[in-house]
């Protein structure tokens, strides 16, 4: 018989039991030190620049498929060049801020102080199952906190390889890992963490942020949405499609800031339709066997995104699957050729969720400003591609679209600028991380004002009488 990945692993028993540890080791020492946030770093840098071979099998078993560039880009160059910059940056992220103070409170002084916000909860979606279950972690490390995290079911093999990888490296009252399933992840939300971070969709994002409500719970949501990519009608076709390609195709669209779909100006369309197809061609002169080509990652997301196509067939799209070697696809290997979507309408599914998959739809405007407007009739995505080399139209295009970030002339790579905050606006997300914003997110910034000695009190104190009304003359003006 088999049974579930609930019942394989985890259960809210060991849930509790995880969560009560990490509480009991907050109360009896509060947060990490200095010393013991850079040996927790440490740790986790070399297991992970180790065990990367592990990492990318571990990954691929879980996908079906998964390029193993993909895996050492993504899940390994990412994670350690984020653990080598807070390493590097963390004694600076943890002094104390001396905050100028106005002349009315003088001599008194002001610092902005950082502390560890608590024991927090992580919890992680299945498309990049590693990176996005260490990365918050090692923010919340970063800032002392104590953190459990629960990774995603979907990817239970890599699940288990991060919970072998935190037993091993991290002493127990840090960091706990559960697995399981829903269950165990509508219990986790609900659980009275001192910070909640979630990486997943708009609609469960949703019930997390209800149930952190009861325990109020502050959450940082990472969601997800459909990130346009805008073409401007001066830019080179044949760049522009490369790019928008790599970022699509990369994890087979299987990511949160893929570009979804692109506006393009009419005249333009069907130069862009050639390269985009000619861009598939040359990165991927096969697709079925070629390992640089990744699988989806379920029979029912496969099943999703199927549905999808047809359904934009059935309303009359024109649907343009891009083949290159016109290979049969098997679907038990769950490899979708790259499809381009064309004169898509509101009701299609394409148009109407965010796809998530190698499915890219191609809508054609009058020109830039229908371009925007399209952008700002729609919910707020969390990433927006803008594809001009003129910087004044950049500009235009950043102060006037609302987006969790943008990256211009190029696609996802906004995503791995350490300086930079990530994190979506609206319903793409609250909060951010990356870097200083990381340690920033999982960290109460206490403002902390000193009396001096000496000081001037006794002027605004009762029994008011004339010496507080000509200091108020002279406070107010
Ligand atoms: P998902 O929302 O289905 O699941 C994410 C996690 O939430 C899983 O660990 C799951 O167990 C848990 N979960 C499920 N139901 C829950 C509930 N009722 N209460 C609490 N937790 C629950 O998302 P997914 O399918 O794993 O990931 C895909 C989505 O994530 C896409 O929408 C994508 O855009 C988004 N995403 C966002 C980012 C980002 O950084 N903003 C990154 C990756 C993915």
């Amino acid at each position: 018989m088999t049974s579930s990945p609930e019942e394989e692993s985890g259960s809210t028993a060991d849930l509790d039991t995880a969560f009560g540890r990490l509480k009991d080791a907050w109360k009896q020492h509060q947060g990490l030190s200095y010393a013991q946030r850079m040996a927790c770093l440490k740790a986790l840098l070399t297991w992970v620049r180790k065990h990367k071979e592990e990492l990318a099998e571990t990954i691929s078993a879980d996908f079906g498929h998964r390029s193993r560039e993909e895996t050492l880009l993504a899940e390994v160059f990412t994670v350690v060049d984020e653990i080598r910059h807070t390493r590097s940056h963390l004694a600076e992220w943890m002094e104390e801020q001396p905050r100028p103070v106005s002349m009315t409170f003088k001599p008194g002084t002001a610092k902005v102080v950082w502390q560890p916000l608590g024991v927090v909860g992580v919890i992680a979606p299945w498309n990049y199952p590693f990176q996005l279950a260490i990365l918050p972690m090692v923010a919340a490390i970063s800032a002392g906190c104590r953190v459990l995290v629960k990774p995603s079911e979907l990817a239970p093999r890599t699940a288990e390889l991060f919970a072998r990888m935190v037993g091993e490296v991290l002493p127990p009252d840090v960091a706990q890992v559960v697995t399981g399933g829903v269950e165990v992840s509508a219990a986790f939300s609900a659980l009275p963490f001192d910070h909640l971070f979630f990486t997943g969709s708009t609609s469960v994002g949703r019930h997390v942020m209800r149930a952190a409500a009861d325990n109020l719970t502050p959450v940082t949501l990472e969601l997800g949405g459909k990130s346009p990519a805008i073409v401007h009608p001066s830019f080179p076709m044949a760049r522009a499609a490369e790019r928008i390609m790599a970022g699509k195709l990369f994890n087979a669209g299987q990511t949160c800031i893929a570009p979804d779909y692109v506006l393009v100006t009419r005249d333009q369309r069907d130069a862009l339709v050639d390269q985009l197809v000619a861009a598939v061609g040359r990165a991927y002169p096969k697709l079925v066997d070629n390992p640089d080509y990744t699988a989806i990652i379920n029979e029912r997301h496969h099943a999703r995104l199927q549905h999808a196509i047809q359904d934009a067939r059935d309303k009359g799209a024109r649907v343009v699957e891009v083949n290159p070697a016109n290979e049969t696809f098997d679907p038990q290997r769950r490899k979708l050729p790259p499809t381009l979507v064309l004169d898509g309408t509101d009701d299609m599914i394409v148009l109407q969720d965010e796809i998530f998959g190698p499915v890219l739809p191609v809508v054609a405007v009058d020109d830039i400003e229908a371009a925007i407007a399209y952008v700002n009739d729609r919910p707020r995505p969390l990433a927006l591609y803008y594809f001009d080399w003129n910087s004044r139209r950049c500009d235009a295009m950043i102060q006037r679209t609302w987006s969790g970030g943008v990256c211009l002339n190029d696609t996802i790579l906004h995503f791995s600028q350490l300086e930079l905050p990530f994190g979506g606006v609206g319903p793409s997300g609250m909060g951010a991380y990356h870097g200083w914003y990381g340690f920033r997110t999982f960290s109460h910034e206490k403002g902390v004002f000193r009396q001096a000695r000496v000081n001037g009190t006794k002027l605004i104190s009762p029994p008011y009488g004339k010496l507080v009304n000509r200091a108020l003359k002279v406070m107010i003006g």
